[in-house]
Order: structure tokens, then C-alpha cells, then sequence
């Protein structure tokens, strides 16, 4: 039925790069002859998911977005591919994604724009916007993100989904393409939280192949998930969420979830994180710089796309004329603005500040924790935009991640889930909610409640 779907509506929507229709299918069929042979099933047995194409699936495409990696096929499995096939998960195909998960509109794919299914001229987030289309669309029930500073939750609040970034380190980055390590990690995209949770568990817990993958059993995101509750719960407002730039819309229904929580027995408490408006800033000089020295494993000679090799030129002649023609424009921006901030000279004023901005952001929010169980805010200042609208203004963009990065840069647990329709355009606003780091569970238990 899924695969029905997606060939009906796909060709508009753009959600999929790839879609293996016989892997697919046969996985279900194995899945139909371990249940006739009485053998045990995994958790998700049968279940249809879109996997965001940066994570590595032996002999299937994996370009993530990018003309550098067309034509590769890994030779592995990412540690998350391995286990959604150990929870017997049928795989449906790779999702579109901003070029390397640069961006917050899918608009920098080499592969073209996907579209909001809301309404096909408006963007379905960014960089995991195949994901969230391929849900708010029905092509699958159960999808795969990747959050640096927002690419699974600001996707899930433009369409109306549940997206949740886990506890930096809860979910291994094995196999998935790396774009800024200390920031990259992956997680659940679903429709509904319980939906969330179950995959969750699935993908989460200690990976030895990844040294920043945490050894601490999983939290418990599902029972917490089957009960909802915020009774005698405090939960924060931080005030630097809110002000210029954001959609009158959105703080309505933002400001009708504080209702329903104080409503529901929650407790609200005001906070101030004033870091949090140096969160951006930091984030475009981290990021960039990570993925500076992470991109440069592109070389033409290990992965991919090879341009010029004809015998006459030099190896980083080479290379170079690979990387002008892979790399778009956006990722050779961050290269170049990551080169910069890490060279020497400029280290100390760049790099080294945004390093020092990170860790007052963590004390802000360990302030923040010790007098909340959660944060609430909007996951995004406005509603899905227009495609094109900010293609051209990168600084515009940038404004998207507002809400999401401060989680990011402080490594701890948030979950994007649906507030209800902005009045004025009638497209989903998303409600953010922000656990300490390993209280994953807090997101679900705070999340079923008001969902
Ligand atoms: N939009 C942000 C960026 O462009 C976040 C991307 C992400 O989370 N992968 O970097």
C-alpha cells in the first residue's frame, strides 16, 4: 500500500531519492514467512520507514543530496540500518535532504526541492524535509532524521508531524555521513509520539563504533510514551523564545500550549537564558568548521564522482575540479567559512569564542534545569515559507534554527510535536519541549499529554 502511495503521489511531493521497491517487498515477504514459521519478530515487524539518505545501506544509493557521492554504493550498513533490519523494519527507500544536511528548506539538494504536502509551493523543512514529506504525505508511517541544529525537528513542525533529536550521543552516528560530529545526531520522525517512541527504542542505545556514543541504557521512551502526564511537572518559558522575527500565529498556539499545561497540572516558570541569543552566532562558526575538516574526506579519489581523471592531470588537479563540480554552493560556502574561522590568526577570535559561547549556553541550560523538568517553546519563529523565498538569503535561512540550536550546541534531549494551525495561512506550527541530557523519556512522558 505504501509503495502504491508513494507512486501516486512521489512524483509532486519529491520526498524520495531511491525507493527499493523489491528490497522492500521482499523484506515484507521474510517478515510474512518468520511469522508463518512461528519464529520470534522484531519490534517493528513489518513496518514501512523512509530512512533520510545519509545514513549508509549496503549496496543502496547513499548520496546525501550530493552530486560527490552519486553513484556510490556503501559497502556497509550504518549501525542505525543494522538495527532497523534487527527489528525487522522494511526499508522503503533514501529520503531528499539539503546537500550534506546543510540547510532548513531540502531546497539545497543537487536532486531538486521536495514539497510541502500542506501545500506543494511551500518548503517541507530542512535537511530532513524528504523524511517529514514522505510522513505528512503518507508514504510512510515511520521515517529517520538527522539533527545538527534542527534538521529533524523544524522539518516535523512545518508539516505537522513528531520529530525528536535525542541526547547527543544516544543513537550512533556509525555509517552516518558526517557533517558537524560534535552537533550530528540521529533520530525518530513519526506522526504520532507513542509512533516516535517505539522507533526510538529501536535505533537507540550504546554503539562501540562510535567513541561518542553514550554506555548507559536507553531511556525508557516508551513507557513513558503510553503515559502521558505533566501532573506537578515544572516547565520552563525561556523568554529570549519569543520577541522579533516570530509569526504572530505561532506564539498564539504557542502561548495555548502553556494554557493546556498549566491546565493540565504543569507548573510554569519563567526563565532567562541570555546565551541563548549567541546560540546562532556560535552554531555558523561550529558547524562550518567541523564540516570544513569533515568534507574534506571528498577527494575524488575514495568515494563517488571522479571529474578530469583523463591521464594529464595531477591528483589534486583532480580533486580539485571534482569538489568545483560536486559541492554546491551552500556547502562550499561552509567549507570556505570553516577554513576561515580555523585558520591560524582567526582561531582564537572565531572558533575559540564560538567554543566559549557554547559552553555558557550548556550553564544556561543546566541553570534552566535546576529548576524545570522540561522546556517548552515554538520549535520554529513561522510557518513553512515559501520555496524560493530565502534560497538567496542565506542569512534568512539561518533564522529558521533559531529555537532548535541551543539543544544542539548543549547536547541534551527535544521533540518538535504539532500545536495545532497557525490563523493566518493555516499551515502546522510545531511545539518544542527540551529534556536535560538522558532524560529522553521526559519528551514523550510531556509530549503524550499534550499531543
Ligand atoms: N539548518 C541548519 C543548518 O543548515 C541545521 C541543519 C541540520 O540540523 N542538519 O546547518
Amino acid at each position: 500500500a505504501h509503495l502504491a502511495r508513494i507512486e501516486a503521489v512521489d512524483e509532486k511531493v519529491n520526498a524520495f531519492l531511491h525507493v527499493d521497491r523489491e528490497g522492500a517487498l521482499a523484506q515484507a515477504r521474510a517478515v510474512d514467512a518468520k511469522r508463518a514459521r512461528g519464529e520470534k519478530l522484531g519490534p517493528l515487524a513489518g513496518v514501512p520507514l523512509a530512512l533520510k539518505d545519509i545514513f549508509t545501506t549496503e549496496g543502496m544509493p547513499t548520496t546525501v543530496g550530493s552530486k560527490i557521492l552519486e553513484g556510490w554504493l556503501p559497502p556497509y550498513d550504518a549501525t542505525l540500518t543494522k538495527k532497523l533490519k534487527a527489528a525487522d523494519v522494511v526499508i522503503l527507500g533514501k529520503t531528499n535532504m539539503d546537500e550534506f544536511a546543510m540547510g532548513s528548506s531540502t531546497e539545497n539538494s543537487a536532486y531538486g526541492p521536495t514539497g510541502n504536502p500542506w501545500d506543494l509551493t511551500k518548503i517541507p523543512g530542512g535537511s530532513g524535509g524528504g523524511s517529514s514529506a514522505a510522513l505528512a504525505s503518507f508514504q510512510a508511517p515511520l521515517a529517520i532524521g538527522t539533527d545538527t541544529g534542527g534538521s529533524i525537528r523544524q522539518p516535523a513542525a512545518v508539516t505537522g508531524t513528531v520529530g525528536v533529536k535525542p541526547t547527543y550521543g544516544g543513537v550512533s552516528r556509525y555509517g552516518m555521513v558526517a557533517f558537524s560530529s560534535s552537533l550530528d545526531q540521529g533520530g525518530p520522525c513519526a506522526r504520532t509520539v507513542l509512533d516516535a517512541a517505539l522507533l526510538h527504542e529501536a535505533i537507540a542505545g550504546h554503539d562501540p563504533l562510535d567513541s561518542t556514543s553514550i554506555d548507559a541504557p536507553v531511556p525508557p521512551v516508551v513507557e513513558a510514551a503510553r503515559n502521558g502526564s505533566v501532573e506537578g511537572m515544572r516547565v520552563g518559558v525561556v523568554k529570549q523564545f519569543r520577541g522579533e522575527g516570530y509569526q504572530a500565529g505561532v506564539i498564539q498556539r504557542f502561548d495555548e500550549s502553556v494554557e493546556l499545561l498549566k491546565e493540565l497540572g504543569a507548573e510554569i516558570v519563567e526563565l532567562d537564558c541570555p546565551s541563548f541569543d549567541l546560540a546562532l552566532s556560535a552554531y555558523y562558526l561550529i558547524a562550518p568548521s567541523e564540516c570544513s575538516s569533515n568534507l574534506a574526506r571528498f577527494d575524488a579519489m575514495r568515494y563517488g564522482l571522479r571529474v578530469g581523471d583523463d591521464g594529464t592531470k595531477s591528483a589534486e588537479e583532480v580533486t580539485a575540479l571534482t569538489r568545483e563540480a560536486g559541492f554546491g554552493p551552500e556547502v562550499k560556502r561552509r567549507i570556505m567559512l570553516g577554513t576561515y574561522a580555523l585558520s591560524s590568526g582567526y582561531y582564537d577570535a572565531y572558533y575559540g569564542s564560538a567554543q566559549k559561547v557554547r559552553t555558557l549556553i550548556t550553564r544556561d541550560f543546566e541553570k534552566a534545569f535546576e529548576q524545570v523538568d522540561v522546556i517548552v517553546s515554538p520549535t520554529t519563529p513561522t510557518t513553512a515559507f515559501p520555496i524560493g523565498e530565502r534560497a538567496d538569503d542565506p542569512m534568512a535561512m539561518y533564522l529558521a534554527d533559531l529555537c532548535t540550536i541551543p539543544t544542539n550546541l548543549a547536547g541534551n534531549a527535544a521533540m518538535s510535536l504539532p500545536c495545532g494551525l497557525a490563523p493566518e495561512d493555516g499551515l502546522p506550527v510545531g511545539l518544542q519541549i527540551i529534556a536535560p541530557a538522558m532524560k529522553d523519556d521526559r519528551l514523550y512522558k510531556v509530549g503524550a499529554a499534550v499531543e
